[in-house]
């Protein structure tokens, strides 16, 4: 239900990155555990949360 690829804004950087997520992963546990790609900022360093952005649809194979 969730899967495909999310944008997300970290807080510590206001960097904006994609993060696929896969059918048996929640978005949710990603905004609080993934490293910034940029800034390598921590959820909790940044604000506790990443904050979600937009959402994609996976492309169709
Ligand atoms: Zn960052």
């Amino acid at each position: 239900m969730e899967a495909g690829v999310w944008i997300l804004h970290c807080r510590g950087c206001s960097n904006v990155f994609d993060v696929p997520v896969k059918a048996d992963e929640s978005i949710f546990t990603h905004t609080k555990t993934l490293r910034c790609p940029l800034c390598q900022a921590t959820p909790q360093n940044a604000g506790d949360w990443h904050d979600i952005v937009d959402f994609k649809l996976p492309p169709l194979n």
